[in-house]
């Protein structure tokens, strides 16, 4: 047996395991063994049903029977029941109000459940339990998944993660099969013994058998530390040779004049955090290589300041002194087309006294400004024209979403990049955007999105990172509520008051349609289209209200922004599209309904939706969980002082997989849990970034190089 060598050549696989090993990217033998549980149970703390007594959080795993809804005889609450058995007894399990959670179940189904006894005294039931679906029972105690083996305290079984149509079982034991046919003899370790020495931590084949077949809980811990160093150590080697190749490569490299003139002109002066992010930029287009750099600041921060400076900078600057025709120029690319609109309108402002033409590429039109006729305007212009005079040289700034890294966009001295929310920016777009201009162009990158610091040097870990921490003064700090279901009266009336007194809000739902009838979960959630149409009919009917959401058309959605701007409507109900940067200075309350189902970042992301004006704003985050740990994270969005220190809340009290941005970073569930970690996050960079510097092509670590195709693809995969 080779770690190479398919599964099936191995194992009998009959179609239905064929189908779950070839979604979970199951092939080969070492495919197999790198699939890590993500949990582990403790066979000596699984409670019996028929060891249960009153009062317990019981934790219990057996089969569920007897199903069926029905409304309480005097309340007319909707009550779901059942009974769940075990094979030592069998007991009733009721859930009040959620008579959908019984079409959700199927009589028979294998399940965890995890509630409290309640009833009395030979009347017991379960009373509103967490529902965890399982493929099969993890164990039952007379055919323990341990029975082959010797000692008694080997009581942790080993849950791997989303197996539909292969159970844990089934990885435990074949996982097994492989180790006993010497599996462990044909594996090299591919991180160099001096690292793992260093860190302590355990060489391949020893985690590999603490991690799926462990006899101690602290062997577990072991083994899942070393596999996430080397996921996060893979990472950042891919990154410090995207950085090396980009250090390599030809800049423009110039001195910059006339940038206080620039600063001077603007209606407010700048925040020592702007400032010192200026300089560090303006040093670094003077530096040898390109520079590669990560902005990141609150919504309201002031980044477009930073980077219209910077654009400045490039745009007055030419190619090495006096030789060639024509400027530097600039590409500034946007996530959606209306964030590109407010940045070349933003750009108007900011270059409006001065010689440099400003060019606005999307996938519906393209600007120009100055127009010719009116120099006070910009005017519409062909794309052909556009692309023509952005070819010679002639506007030196280009603004647009993606259309920027179309084939047909050529630049004649590109600089300078600057991107917004993009976290899949890398390397290779970087070169691509440059084309035929062999010099790497300098890179700024900026984000509002806020993210914990491990996460950002992980991802990000080929930038060099510079914080806006600074608000700008004069801002009112937001007012955070958290609303349950007693104070929504109260909150109405508020907003009403608002309104009346001329401001706008936004309603955030977590859906857009009307929920979908099979996730019992789903029917709690408010949806865009109900939600409008209820507000309409009771608590907003005398204002106008608009709706938005991501299936709408580009165009759908940018007129309805433009009413909305235009004060033609008073109350925006929308999905959480709108906390991608739009600017509406008059909208200043925000309600977001379900809050509990967003991340503390994500919600102080969508309330920097309302902090743009010179009004006091306003934040009501709706919530009818009886959680109060929940209530208790939500009210970290009243007291935190950024949204980073947010982000490290989620980091610490969400599972991480639910953490905002990791969705984009490529990690596995694993790797997010190293987050938690920042000893492990430096020590897996400080590695390698030297192992980089020893060994560039990675000639002498072939598997390490391997290895980095495969994290290559998963992390730019769209
Ligand atoms: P971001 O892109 O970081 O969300 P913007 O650059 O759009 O923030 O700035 C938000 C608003 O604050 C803009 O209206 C901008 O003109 C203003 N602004 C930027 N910097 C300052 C500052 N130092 N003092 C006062 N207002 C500022
Ligand atoms: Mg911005």
């Amino acid at each position: 047996m080779k770690p190479t060598d398919p599964l099936a050549e191995h194992f009998r696989i009959d179609s239905i395991h064929k189908k779950a090993l070839s979604r979970l990217r199951i092939e080969t033998i070492e495919d197999l063994l790198l699939h890590l549980p993500k949990r582990y149970e403790d066979i000596a703390n699984i409670q019996s049903v028929g060891g249960l007594s009153l009062g317990e959080d019981a934790v219990v795993y057996g089969q569920i029977g007897g199903l069926k809804s029905r409304k309480a005889w005097k309340s007319r609450r909707p009550i779901a029941e059942g009974w769940v058995e075990d094979g030592s007894a069998r007991m009733k399990v009721m859930w009040f109000n959620q008579p959908y959670l019984a079409k959700m179940l199927t009589n028979g189904m294998y399940v965890k459940l995890s509630g409290k006894v309640t009833g009395s005294e030979g009347k017991l039931y379960l009373a509103n339990p967490e529902v965890e679906k399982l493929d099969s029972l993890p164990i039952d105690r007379h055919d323990s998944i341990f029975k082959d083996t010797e000692k008694l305290d080997e009581t942790l079984y080993p849950v791997y993660p989303e197996t539909k149509g292969v159970t844990s079982k089934w990885f435990f034991h074949t996982v097994k099969k492989c180790f006993d046919k010497g599996i462990l003899d044909e594996l090299s370790d591919p991180i160099p013994e001096a690292i793992l020495k260093k860190y302590n931590l355990p060489e391949l084949t020893v985690a590999l058998q603490w991690i799926h077949t462990p006899k101690k809980a602290e062997h577990t811990e072991s083994a899942r530390k070393r596999f996430a160093f080397e996921e996060v150590f893979y990472i950042q080697t891919q990154k410090a040779r995207e950085r090396a190749t980009v250090e390599s490569a030809a800049c423009y490299q110039f001195t910059t004049d006339g940038v206080e003139e620039f600063i001077s002109r603007f209606p407010f002066t700048l925040t020592g955090s702007q400032q010192s992010a200026i300089d560090a930029i303006l040093e670094d287009f003077n530096g040898k290589h390109a520079m590669s750099r990560l902005l990141e600041g609150d919504v309201g921060s002031g980044k477009t300041a930073v980077a219209a400076t910077t654009a400045y900078a490039v745009a007055t600057s030419r190619p090495d002194a006096g030789k060639d025709w024509g400027n530097l120029q600039v590409a500034y690319m946007a996530p959606t087309e209306i964030l590109a609109k407010q940045h070349f309108e933003s750009f108007i402002e900011y270059f409006h006294h001065l010689p440099i033409q400003v060019g606005l590429i999307t996938g519906s039109g393209c600007m120009k400004f100055p127009s010719k006729v009116d120099p006070t305007k910009p005017t519409k212009i062909s794309k052909a024209q556009l692309l023509k005079w952005v070819k010679n040289g002639e506007i030196p700034i280009l603004i647009g979403t993606h259309a920027l890294i179309y084939k047909s966009v050529e630049f004649k001295h590109l600089a300078h990049v600057i991107i917004d929310e993009q976290h899949r920016f890398g390397t290779n777009q970087r070169k691509a955007l440059a084309k035929k201009d062999a010099r790497m162009p300098h890179l700024l990158s900026m984000t509002a999105t806020p993210i914990p610091r491990t996460l950002a040097l992980t991802v990000y870990g080929d930038l060099d990172i510079t914080l806006l921490e600074e608000m700008p003064s004069g801002r009112k700090p937001i007012i955070t509520d958290i609303v349950t279901p007693e104070k929504q009266k109260d909150m109405y009336e508020h907003v009403r008051s608002q309104l009346d007194e001329g401001r706008q809000a936004y309603v955030i739902c977590p859906r857009i349609d009307e929920p979908d009838p099979d996730k019992a979960t789903a029917l709690r959630l408010k949806s865009v289209k109900a939600e409008a149409k209820r507000l309409k009919e009771t608590e907003f009917k005398e204002y106008r209200i608009g709706i938005l959401h991501g299936k709408m058309t580009p165009k759908e959605k940018d007129d309805v922004m433009k009413q909305f701007a235009d004060h033609e409507i008073d109350v925006l109900v929308a999905t959480s599209v709108v906390e991608v940067g739009v600017n509406v200075p008059n909208a200043t309350n925000i309600i977001i309904e379900g809050a509990e189902r967003f991340g503390l970042s994500q919600l102080h992301q969508l309330r920097g939706r309302v902090i743009r004006g010179t009004h006091q704003p306003y934040c009501f985050a709706v919530t009818d969980s009886k959680s109060d740990k929940t209530k208790e994270r939500l009210k970290a969005l009243t007291s935190a002082k950024n949204g980073f220190e947010l982000a490290e809340y989620d980091l610490a009290f969400r599972g991480s997989g639910e953490l905002y941005g990791a969705k984009q970073s490529g990690l596995t569930d694993l790797g997010m849990e190293a987050l938690k970690n920042i000893k492990l996050v430096e020590a897996a960079r400080t590695e390698a970034y030297a192992l980089v510097e020893s060994d560039p092509e990675l000639e002498q670590h072939p598997r390490i190089r391997e290895r980095l195709l495969s994290v290559e693809e998963s992390l730019h995969m769209e």
